[in-house]
């Protein structure tokens, strides 16, 4: 520890980030990559992942790219087997990838319901189930390993026409609690961020003109976070000495009240 690089704080780690493709996971890899951790990335679109390993490879750094659907466990688990293979045993999961579709529940929108619950909840759970073996190996291995879930604002507050969203990102706050009390005697510290609005991909797919028209209303009235605010904070919370479990991070925009 003592010869460690300090601008390397992460040199010798292994990170696993679903819902790198884009937005925060994006960031986070090219952040926890320049911090000097290996990185497997992992989303639906191949082509995106292509060119965020180009750029991190081009800067000096190791990275892998997985190609699979977080719903899909078989594909989750050929993920981790490959991450294993490739990189050695993940010791840093961030597990991220997520999906937001409000409307008001009178709208019926069953469908949007069941592909924020596959992915939100279901896939969050996939990639759980495939990486914990590794994580808890390479703590007891490396003396510390880290499961980061993200969670939400929406969690915690309450958002008109969001309840489902909110409702998946509330279970994602309460089993991590649970979580870190399971894995935290083996090392394995384990944290849930919950971001207040970040600037991405993720209001694209907004359908609801309700929706659609309070996030363009609160971009005019508040400046909101961007992805590197948040990759930043899980560099800060991977790179606390092991003794230190950051347990429930909720970052928002200055302006953004709930
Ligand atoms: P983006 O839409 O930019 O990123 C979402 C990521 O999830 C993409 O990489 C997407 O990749 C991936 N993803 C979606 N579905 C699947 C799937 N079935 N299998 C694998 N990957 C999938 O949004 P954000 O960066 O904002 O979202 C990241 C997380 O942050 C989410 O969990 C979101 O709920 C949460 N969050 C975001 C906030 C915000 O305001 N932006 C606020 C609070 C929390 P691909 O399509 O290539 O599969």
């Amino acid at each position: 520890m003592s010869t460690q690089n300090p601008a390397k704080p992460l040199h010798g780690r292994v990170a696993v980030i679903s819902g790198a493709s884009s937005g925060i996971g994006e960031a986070s890899a090219e952040h926890l990559a320049a911090l000097g951790a290996k990185i497997a990335v992992l989303a639906r679109r191949a082509e995106r992942l292509d060119d965020l390993v180009a750029r991190i490879e081009k800067n000096g750094g190791t990275a892998l790219a997985l190609a699979a659907d977080v719903t899909q466990a078989e594909e989750v688990q050929s993920a981790a087997d490959q991450v294993e293979a490739e990189l050695g045993s993940a010791d840093l999961l961030f597990n991220n990838a997520g999906v937001m579709l409000p409307a008001p529940v009178e709208e019926l929108r069953t469908d949007q319901w069941r592909q924020e619950i596959d992915v939100n909840i279901t896939g969050l759970m996939n990639v759980i189930g495939a990486f914990t073996p590794q994580l808890v190996k390479a703590a007891g291995q490396r003396g510390v390993a880290d499961l980061i879930n993200t969670s939400s604002v929406a969690a915690q507050n309450i958002f008109p026409n969001f309840a489902v969203y909110s409702g998946t990102k509330a279970y994602v706050t309460h089993l991590s609690r649970h979580l870190r009390v399971e894995l935290g005697p083996k090392n394995v510290r384990v944290a849930a961020i919950e971001p207040g609005i970040v600037g991405t991909e993720l209001q694209d797919h907004v359908t609801d003109q309700g929706a659609q028209d309070w996030l363009a209303g609160s971009k005019e009235t508040m400046e909101w976070l961007t992805p590197e605010d948040i990759a930043e904070t899980i560099g800060f919370i991977a790179t606390l000495p092991p003794r230190v479990n950051l347990q429930q991070v909720t970052i928002m925009p200055t302006g953004q009240p709930s």
